[in-house]
């Protein structure tokens, strides 16, 4: 007989995991309709450039339609601050709003209205990802700009929830050294801000790579946090379906306004459009067995999941892509 029983997951120890609060509901909002930059391992390829983002009306429809405290992580096609204009005052005005609190993934090649947010609204900006796409800043003579903005946020923001992160993409291995030599004379010495070093999750090392890898890592000591190898996917493709929040505390909003309770599941795509003011919340959680994607990481972490696994004599698990009928423990 198959019997179905509740699991508990450890997840790896994670020094970027974002610290969701179980009170909030959580929008995953890939606000920007453009980048200023053309990053070569840019996981939006083409990259997108001059498309519709946004707007202050759309993201506050959103919440107002969820209710209670939402958290936006700001991450995903464009750069954040680039979808916007600096006169749209567009982060202040969200942060006037004491039940919204934001999570930043910026370039830092504009950052508007950052430098005058209050303590107060500061407070509400609770994980920032600030990258440096050294190539990138190099070609279009953005480095010093890139400086004094990293440096006005850092002063101003500074904290365990605020990282600084440089892509490390096997196609710019060449200029890895001399990228973080810039970052050690120009901000490093002037702000004391250890840089985390992400793999390119679309590329692979060669032995020649991973080999100055650990030189850079010896000889940038002092300046490096850690070298992060995320790969969350094997711990969680090792159960065989979750009770998920996606569609009740949990969706996914794209620069067009279209709304998923969860983009990676057919099924649970478009339930509404943010910029035509449509949004049906889903009642119930969601049974699931495509449990390895990147946003799954994010509501494990968040406690937004229920973890299943079947007894060892059922004959295997579902096809990855089809979802199971069960009650979720609530
Ligand atoms: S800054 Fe980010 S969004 Fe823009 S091109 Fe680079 S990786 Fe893509
Ligand atoms: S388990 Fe993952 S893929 Fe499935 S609905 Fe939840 S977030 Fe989406």
């Amino acid at each position: 007989m198959q019997t179905i029983s509740e699991v508990r997951l450890e997840l790896p120890h994670d020094e970027m995991q974002i610290k969701f609060r179980p009170d909030e509901s959580i929008v995953f909002a890939s606000s920007s309709g453009h980048c200023n930059l053309d990053c070569s391992y840019c996981v939006a390829s083409p990259v997108v450039k001059l498309q519709p983002s946004l707007s202050y009306e759309d993201l506050m429809f959103m919440a107002q339609r969820i209710g209670g405290k939402v958290f936006f992580i700001f991450s995903g096609r464009g750069d954040f601050f680039a979808g916007y204009r600096k006169s749209d005052r567009l982060l202040q005005r969200l942060l006037e709003h004491e039940h919204i609190a934001v999570a930043l993934d910026v370039n830092g090649v504009v950052i508007h209205c950052f430098p005058e947010l209050s303590d107060e609204q500061l407070k509400r900006v609770r994980h920032v990802n600030l990258t440096f796409h050294y190539q990138q800043l190099k070609s279009h003579k953005a480095l010093q700009v890139w400086r004094d903005n990293a440096l006005r946020m850092l002063h101003r923001h500074d904290n365990p929830d605020f990282f600084v992160n440089f892509i490390l993409s096997p196609g710019e291995a060449p200029i890895w050294r001399e990228a973080l030599q810039w970052y050690q004379t120009e901000v490093h010495a002037h702000y004391p801000k250890a840089l985390i070093l992400i793999n390119d999750v679309l590329a692979g090392f060669s032995a020649e790579q991973e080999a100055l890898l650990q030189a850079l890592t010896q000889d940038f000591a002092p300046i490096l946090h850690s070298v992060r190898r995320g790969n969350f996917e094997s711990v969680l493709k090792s159960f065989d379906h979750v009770s998920c929040a996606a569609g009740r505390t949990y969706f996914r909003v794209w620069n067009n306004g279209d709304i998923d309770a969860c983009p990676n599941v057919s099924e649970l795509r478009l339930i509404g459009n943010a910029k035509s003011r449509q949004f049906a919340l889903r009642a119930d959680d969601f049974a699931c067995a495509d449990v390895r994607h990147c946003d799954c990481y994010h509501i494990a972490s968040a406690g937004r999941m229920t973890f299943y696994k079947r007894s060892a004599s059922d004959p295997g698990p579902p096809h990855p892509s089809r979802t199971i009928a069960i009650h979720p423990a609530r």
